[in-house]
């Protein structure tokens, strides 16, 4: 069997008045994401580890934040696009896992909704598919509210 994995990282700045959305869906907050695009730091960092699976670079590689086109876009169409890379070069997505960690708001209330707004997407099913929410119980950066940091890890399979 052909398995491969990836993974991924990243960072944005949380700003007051700004929209939050992680995993593809909105959170009700007072702060959120500083991005050129809706600053969805939890699919760029699962898009990076399907690229990584696929070692053909990065998100900022592919979707330039110096180019129009992608401002302000919808992180789920970036996702999209990823997921029809992974396709082109003959694999389907196996599973994935993602942690985030935010200090507030909390995220648990949002986990089953991200798992099955992602489902389709990635065309695998919400048991593949692992959201994980963590403080830093207040410590660095994300303790003091001044960005969200995920991680995120992917298996693809060749067909
Ligand atoms: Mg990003």
């Amino acid at each position: 069997m052909d398995i491969r994995i990836g993974n991924g990282y990243d960072v944005h700045a949380l700003a007051q008045g700004l929209p939050m959305w992680l995993g593809g869906v909105q959170i009700p907050s007072e702060t959120g994401f500083v991005a050129h695009s809706d600053g969805d730091v939890a699919i760029h960092a699962l898009c990076d580890a399907l690229l990584g699976c696929l070692a053909v670079g990065d998100i900022g590689h592919l979707f330039p934040d110096t180019s129009d086109e992608w401002k302000g876009i919808d992180s789920k169409i970036l996702l999209t696009n990823v997921v029809s890379l992974v396709q082109e070069h003959g694999y389907r997505v196996g599973n994935v896992d993602i942690t985030i960690a935010l200090q507030r708001p909390k995220l648990s209330p949002y986990i089953t909704a991200m798992r099955e707004t992602l489902s389709p997407i990635l065309g695998v099913s919400p048991e593949r598919i692992s959201v994980k929410a963590t403080t830093t119980e207040r410590l660095g950066f994300v303790g003091r509210c001044e960005g969200c940091e995920v991680w995120a890890s992917a298996l693809i399979i060749g067909d």
